[in-house]
């Protein structure tokens, strides 16, 4: 079983945003994967799935947040653990984003870098000549920062099609965290499954989901809910139903 547990902004006060997640609970959801004999890997074996050991977690960072770098990435470092990062591109060096010299310096001490879009839009949309603009813009400015090409990807929004797939492969993607939410009992490099977690995702809940080894009821209902909705209506109920039930996110 290879959990990975996907986050976006981690902030040192609770913020208004569905996906912001306290410094604080953070740690708490730490101290529960440790708590569980949890193991956190090295993520570039995450191609490799059989030499990861059975009981083994990754975190995932989503969409390129400044305090990834001055908060997230210092308290992974404290607790031995490598970040997966997935930064839309375009947005580096904006206000409230990532730096050039955060992703350098990240990098260093191990983190690893994934693609995440350029523009951070759905890619789903996109013909194929698209995508593979969207794909180079990204790969090249890593690169060019940190002179190595990325070869995992996460989609944006967790939207995924064939025709994506098929462009993410060809550009050299080996591994692929989608939102399809689950505990990678037998993992598939190219649809790794994850537990989205939202503001209000207590630290029991992880340690129950991880007690029963099970995670992933109500996907369906939930993706029916996501295309069938408009996004905001979609968006107010993801919040309700998450806050009353306690559950993990219902996704992006
Ligand atoms: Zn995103």
């Amino acid at each position: 079983m290879i959990t990975i547990l996907t986050y976006h902004d981690i902030l040192p006060e609770l913020g208004p945003q569905h996906y912001s997640v306290t410094v604080r609970r953070l740690e708490e959801h730490l101290d529960v994967l440790r708590c569980s004999g949890m193991i956190p890997v090295d993520p570039s074996l995450l191609p490799t799935p059989d030499r990861i050991g059975s009981a083994s977690f990754f975190l995932t960072f989503d969409d390129g947040h400044e305090l990834h770098a001055k908060l997230t990435a210092p308290l992974l470092a404290e607790h031995g653990i490598r970040g997966i990062f997935f930064v839309p591109s375009q947005r580096l060096n904006r206000p409230g984003f990532l730096k050039t010299a955060d992703i350098q310096t990240m990098s260093e001490a191990g983190h690893l870098f994934g693609l995440h879009g350029h523009l951070h839009r759905r890619l789903d949309k996109l013909n194929p000549k698209e995508l593979e603009s969207d794909f180079s813009a990204s790969i090249q400015t890593f690169r060019s920062i940190i002179g190595q090409t990325p070869w995992i990807f996460a989609p944006v929004g967790g939207y995924l099609s064939p025709v994506l797939r098929t462009a993410a492969f060809s550009q050299g993607i080996r591994c692929l965290r989608t939102m399809r939410w689950g505990l990678n009992h037998h993992p598939d490099p190219m649809n790794l499954e994850t537990i989205p977690v939202h503001r209000d995702f207590l630290p029991q809940t992880l340690e129950t989901i991880l007690e029963a080894g099970r995670f992933g009821g109500g996907y369906r209902i939930k993706e029916i809910l996501k295309h069938a909705l408009p996004d905001n209506l979609y968006k107010v109920l993801r919040e309700r139903l998450s806050r009353a039930n306690q559950s993990p996110s219902l996704g992006s």
